[in-house]
């Protein structure tokens, strides 16, 4: 082994690592989609929007319950209330759902609802979280820090993997850079970085990197054409009243659109990376 990574190089597994999120398949050539809100709001909410984007072809749903905001006086989810919500939306659509969990504390909870546990960028490198959720049997979506290298990345990864839970997703989901006409700025690059050094399927949340609605659609576009593992899209039924996350979310109509031209372009060329 040269690389300081060992069980999440390509060194020791060169096949891709195939990641099952119910019917949906992260990392075996096909572009899975994830959309829903940023927080879960209400139970109306969640099933109207499960519902649109079910019918447009999503695979998962995603929705946080617990909301890591930067302010403390912002709405902070609706924690296990948010969960049911979700389990509802699942009874109802059949999706599987994808939600944050911030901390160790309520990893059990949160487990107990997930078919997917997002560990957010914030979190990627709080070490007793990864620990614990090396130890759980659910996949995990792990999103790269706003500042972290991909070396970064690939060592918080390998802490999940080395406390035996080898179904880890990568997240690209921009980092900090300068510029002032973006939330943040989509790492392009690091996908084929990715997976060139490691069998762990890489995804693109095009909505933290742009946080504005009109370039997640375009970055949706790059993120297939990048040979991304698929991608993580927030949308809202009614973004202007949402309570986190309103300017970056699609309106159902933009997401049809968007999911038709990202398969498009995945069909041309997203396979054969
Ligand atoms: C989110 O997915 O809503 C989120 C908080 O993402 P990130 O951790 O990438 O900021
Ligand atoms: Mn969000």
């Amino acid at each position: 082994m040269t690389k300081p990574y060992k069980l999440v190089g390509r060194e020791f597994q060169q096949e891709n690592t195939h990641v099952k999120v119910g019917d949906a398949v992260f990392g075996n050539g096909s572009f899975p989609v994830i959309a829903g809100p940023c927080a879960v709001e209400s139970e109306k909410q969640v099933l109207s929007i499960a519902n649109s984007v079910k019918n447009a072809g999503a695979k998962v749903f995603r929705g946080g319950a617990f909301k890591p905001r930067t302010s403390p006086y912002a709405f902070q989810g609706l924690g296990k209330k948010g969960l049911i919500f979700l389990a509802k939306v699942r009874e109802e659509t059949g999706l599987p759902i994808a939600t944050e969990v911030m901390d160790v504390e309520t990893f059990d909870l949160v487990e107990e609802y997930a078919d997917v546990i997002q560990i957010g960028s914030r979190n990627m490198q709080n070490f007793s979280l990864l620990k614990r959720a090396g130890n759980s049997d659910r996949p995990v979506i792990l999103k790269r820090g706003m500042s972290a290298t991909l070396s970064e990345l690939l060592m918080s990864a390998e802490y999940i993997l080395e406390q035996g839970n080898t179904n880890v997703i990568l997240c690209e989901r921009g980092i900090r850079t300068f510029v002032r006409h973006s939330r943040n700025t989509l790492d392009c690059s690091v996908v084929p970085a990715v997976k060139k050094e490691s069998h762990l399927p890489v995804i693109v949340d095009p909505s933290h990197a742009a946080g504005i609605r009109d370039q997640v659609i375009s970055l949706a576009y790059a993120s297939a054409a990048l040979g991304a593992d698929g991608v993580m899209i927030e949308v809202h039924n009614h973004p202007e009243e949402a309570r986190s996350d309103g300017a970056q979310s699609l309106y159902p109509d933009q997401f049809i659109t968007a999911m038709e031209k990202m398969m498009a372009i995945h069909a041309i060329i997203g396979k054969k990376q």
